[in-house]
């Protein structure tokens, strides 16, 4: 029942234009997918989203773009060359690859059914190498980050300078990340390369705990805003066998996926460890000073790092669902919600002739400047309000013959099919009020 649901999920994201396998006619690259025209929407609608909650709604948090590349130096100071390892064993019969922790090796292979067949579990480095400049020797041997969380910290000290921020403060990120992932499997929830939505919050020593407990609060609070089900959201306490080494505490925030419960996002309190270590490894000072108090300390980190791309799966798992309708029809719709919709409004005449395909078209092209607008205006209105479903556009605006003498329209919803009339002059604010006030009902 799970596996068909998102296999119906990659299916669909395929047939519509969200997600394609990478490379497809070579085919493909395992780990590796192109988000399609619908898919970068809803991607960057998920990221801006993210962005403004972080940076715009709290004064506190300002912005970063770091670049991907970076010394090398920074991956041994953060302990990523030595411990960001996965044990890897493989299958003498057949050769298949697995994560020692993520299958039973006393058990049969899940891939031929043999026994007794796995190597030693050995350790494997997730990050994926590659030179910088001419030479290709040891001494220009360079990292794809594994995480944008580093760029932060080397940044920290030119942010407090240049910027009037003072701790506690934070610094949000939004970039791409690689890993040499072992087992790719479950469509986009893993991939090697994806993408990450971080934010580090700098804090006194002491003042930790109390943050930590903030930004749990607050992350939460964020997918509810995003309309998931909080029926599939929950908290996961590591325990000391999953604890980070340099971790005081960390929670994930765990989503009831069509494969199970599955990390979406950690809330990690990473002490001073990072920074710490970067002022060992470069020689640099990066204490603060408090103007204040004159105190100087290495403040206390407190990270919230999710996963865009795999918020996108978790964002289509949530939103899918399929319905038996009255004729007998059977729809399958996204119920995102509109602030992450693709497209947010479609207008289409009813007809094609009369000059009603013409005043649609005029009226689509003057909502563009207020939403991601769709035009459609080939066959029925039935087939054309399914289509719309399928994609999760919440409201689809017909322009019918009634328009021509009082300049009304019906304004349909997609979750729950009901149409009404809507002056044309007030269209923008009501799809503006609906939209600010969406309450999905849960099935
Ligand atoms: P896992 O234990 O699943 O490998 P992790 O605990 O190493 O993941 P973190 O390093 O905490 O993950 O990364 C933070 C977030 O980045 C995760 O919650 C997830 O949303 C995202 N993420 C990590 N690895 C991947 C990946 N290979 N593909 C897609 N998203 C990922």
């Amino acid at each position: 029942m799970a596996d068909t649901t998102l296999d119906k999920i990659v299916s669909l994201c395929k047939r519509r234009g969200f997600i394609f396998q990478s490379s497809e006619v070579y085919g493909g690259l395992a780990g590796a997918w192109d988000y399609g025209p619908l898919g970068v929407a809803l991607k960057n609608n998920i990221r801006d989203f993210w962005w403004k909650e972080m940076t715009q709604m709290n004064d506190n948090i300002v912005g970063l773009d770091s670049s991907i590349l970076m010394h090398p130096k920074v991956w041994e100071a953060s302990g990523h060359v030595e411990n960001f390892t996965d044990p890897l064993v493989d299958c003498k019969a057949c050769r298949s690859r697995f994560r020692a922790d993520q299958i039973d090796l006393d058990g049969p292979c899940p891939t031929c059914g043999n026994k007794g067949t796995f190597t030693e579990p050995r350790n494997f480095n997730l990050m994926f190498s590659t030179h910088i400049g001419a030479v290709k020797d040891e001494g220009s041997l360079i990292y794809l980050r594994p995480e944008t969380a580093q760029g932060i910290y080397l940044d920290f000290k030119p942010v407090v300078q240049s910027s009037r921020v003072k701790v506690p403060f934070g610094i949000a990120q939004v970039g791409k990340a690689f890993r040499n992932e072992i087992t790719t499997k479950f469509f986009i929830f893993r991939s090697t390369e994806f993408e990450q939505m971080e934010m580090q919050f700098f804090c006194k020593p002491g003042s930790d705990d109390q943050w930590f407990a903030f930004w749990r609060e607050q992350r939460m609070e964020f997918y509810q805003k995003m309309g998931i089900n909080p029926a599939k959201l929950r908290w996961h306490r590591h325990g000391s066998d999953e604890l980070a080494f340099y971790a005081k505490e960390a929670y994930d925030i765990q989503y009831l996926f069509p494969m199970g419960w599955q990390e979406l996002e950690g809330v990690h309190n990473r002490t001073d460890y990072d920074l710490t270590q970067h002022q060992k490894f470069s020689g640099k000072d990066l204490t603060y000073l408090d103007q204040e108090t004159k105190e100087r300390y290495i403040p206390y980190v407190v990270e919230t790092s999710a996963g865009l791309t795999r918020n996108v799966l978790m964002a289509l798992s949530d939103a899918y669902g399929e319905e038996q309708l009255e004729d007998g029809e059977e729809r399958i719709v996204l119920r995102f919600h509109p602030k992450i919709a693709p497209i947010t409004v479609a207008v289409f005449p009813l007809v094609k002739k009369d000059g009603l395909a013409e005043k649609a078209a005029a009226l689509e092209k003057e909502m563009r400047a207020d939403f991601a607008t769709f035009h459609d205006q080939s066959g029925a209105i039935g087939r054309r309000y399914r289509r719309m479903d399928e994609i999760g556009t919440p409201y689809c605006v017909t322009v019918d013959y009634q328009t021509l003498t009082d300049n009304t329209v019906t304004l349909r919803y997609r979750d729950s099919m009901r149409q009404e009339r809507v002056a044309i002059d007030n269209l923008v604010n009501k799809i503006n009020y609906e939209s600010r006030n969406y309450q999905r009902a849960e099935k």
